[in-house]
């Protein structure tokens, strides 16, 4: 048997909804925190589509921004009503699906291939995202902080 990864291992599942974390039982082991080899390798497979995904729509997301004549990623998320970060997870999942398809498509050989290469020791991409995150935040303020200080008190013609 093998730790379920949904878990880790525990059976349950710690979930934030905000206001408190509620315990749940993990389903995806049955709350035994053990998985059979079948669905670990699935699992595992799943970690590389969605690290897959992940870089995608990073790349995606890059590429919007810098096409002088498009609206922007910001933009891209305003209009469909959602705030960039949810509007960037959204998108993961749907590519993550289409890449676990592939995935589970191709060949042993290349699947472990690509399972050893995501396993390979490296941050955790959820870390990545919330630095990336703050990143923008502070680039932001700078900015504002930049536009603003240009204005002394005397500048202001009233
Ligand atoms: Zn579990």
């Amino acid at each position: 048997m093998y730790r379920c990864r949904k878990c880790n291992g525990e059976g349950y599942e710690y979930v934030d909804e905000g206001s408190c974390v509620v315990k749940e039982a993990c389903y995806h082991c049955g709350t035994t925190g053990q998985v059979d080899e079948e669905t670990d390798w699935h699992d595992r497979l799943g970690s590389v589509a969605m690290a897959l995904a992940y870089q995608q729509e990073s790349e995606y997301r890059k590429w919007c921004d810098s096409d002088p004549d498009g609206d922007g990623y910001d933009l891209h998320a305003a209009e469909n009503m959602m705030r960039t970060s949810d509007y960037f997870m959204a998108r993961v999942y749907d590519r993550h699906y289409d890449l676990a398809e592939k995935l589970v498509a191709m060949d042993l050989p290349s699947q472990k291939l690509l399972v050893a290469w995501e396993e390979l020791p490296h941050e955790h991409l959820s870390v990545r995202f919330n630095r990336s995150v703050q990143q923008e935040l502070e680039t932001k303020q700078q900015d504002l902080k930049d536009a603003t200080s240009v204005f002394g008190d005397d500048d202001i013609p009233f």
